[in-house]
């Protein structure tokens, strides 16, 4: 059997979205879908204000406009991190202090940030890890007293929960992911979420190329030009078709991926029960959006070994996210912490095969593959 580590995954409206949108003779950005979309997360989620844009990591460069980070200024992020999660704030100059994860979960370590903070730091970045929720109440009642923001890296995290708030919808910014790796997607695409008053009248010009091109066409100004810094950062109405459609059908997605990672959890407890690798956990304060499913080994040696048994099996495993403080590019710029779960984490998780449409047979011969690798080892 051959199973791949993920398929993009089309609920089948797609293809008449994308046709209305081209037959509409209007596929720039702006456009009729790219307004149902806002107003899909609007309503859904309670976000004050959403941007489509053309991936998560523009959504985080426009928060870092927003925040109008500096050279100097620091921004708290954790290692076990995508590159953009950092990068974008790096763009602008600013020094990237890396925090820990917990020591059971790889979201990051939110009892470490206030040890961090000095007056330079302008900003907490968070990733909601797998769709589990961070502890916000901690991170947000931290940024509240030093006077700092929260941008919330919630590529992973749609329809994910923090007790009953949408995640995306409590930090002062947010930005999500619909690259076909989520679960909900459109090839590549993004939204930023902005929760924050002050940010709002802003957040259109930066996305319009720094012009009031929005306010002029809901006729609140009589010509638009150049207001503010800012860069193309809307997709055209063909991705927002593509993922409207992908919207609409969330409900059913979202009923699919919670099925498949109940399956794993259920047949893979085991792994715990017997001491042989830990399943993820997920906080009582966080829902499960079960955007993946990860083991993790006891070592990296184990890790090595458990994925070129699986691969060999026709199982594509993978893991991922080299630390961030141990990058050739940060490694220098780097003070000098240790941040070891983020390095066990790196160096221990296993992603599994997860996709909309993964049968229960070829789940259950990952399962079984599982069971014959820790059975062998015995
Ligand atoms: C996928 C991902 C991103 C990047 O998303 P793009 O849309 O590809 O730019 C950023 N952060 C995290 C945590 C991610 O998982």
């Amino acid at each position: 059997m051959n199973i791949p580590f993920n398929k993009p995954y089309f609920s089948g409206k797609e293809a008449d979205n994308l046709t209305e949108a081209a037959m509409s003779g209007h596929i720039s950005g702006n456009g009729k879908f790219t307004k149902k979309c806002h107003e899909f997360f609007t309503t859904k989620y309670g976000f004050k204000k959403v941007l489509l844009t053309t991936s998560c990591t523009d959504a985080l460069e426009m928060a870092a406009i927003l925040l109008d980070v500096k050279q100097d200024d620091e921004i708290i992020c954790p290692s076990y991190a995508f590159v953009s999660t950092a990068n974008a704030f790096f763009l602008k100059g600013a020094k990237i202090v890396f925090d820990d994860s917990e020591a059971n979960n790889p979201n990051i370590d939110a009892d470490k940030i206030e040890t961090l903070i000095t007056s330079k730091t302008k900003a907490i970045v968070i990733i909601h890890y797998g769709g589990v929720a961070c502890n916000m109440d901690k991170i947000m009642d931290i940024a509240n007293r030093h006077n700092i923001f929260v941008v919330e890296d919630a590529a992973q995290a749609i329809d994910g929960y923090y007790n009953n708030k949408a995640l995306g919808s409590i930090g002062h910014l947010a930005a999500f992911s619909f690259h076909e790796t989520k679960n909900i997607i459109s090839g590549e695409g993004g939204l930023l979420v902005i929760n924050d008053d002050r940010f709002i009248e802003r957040s259109e010009i930066i996305w319009e190329k720094g012009t009031n091109r929005a306010a002029f066409f809901r006729g609140e100004v009589d010509k638009y030009g150049w207001v503010d810094i800012g860069s193309s950062f809307l997709p055209s109405e063909l991705i927002a078709a593509f993922l409207y459609a992908q919207l609409q059908s969330i409900d059913s997605i979202q009923d699919l991926r919670k099925k498949i990672w109940n399956y794993y959890h259920a047949k893979l407890t085991f792994l715990e029960n017997e001491g042989k690798a830990t399943l993820p956990t997920i906080p009582n304060y966080s829902g499960n959006n079960a955007h993946l499913f990860y083991i993790l080994t006891n070592s990296l040696q184990e890790r090595t070994e458990f994925l070129k048994f699986l691969n060999n099996k026709g199982i594509k495993a993978v893991f991922h996210y080299l630390p961030l403080h141990q990058s050739p590019y940060y490694k220098a710029k780097h003070d000098g912490r240790e941040l070891p779960n983020a390095v066990k984490f790196s160096q221990q998780i296993v992603r599994l095969p997860f996709f909309n449409d993964i049968t229960t047979i070829e789940q259950d011969y990952i399962i079984d593959k599982i069971f014959e690798f820790y059975s062998r080892k015995q």
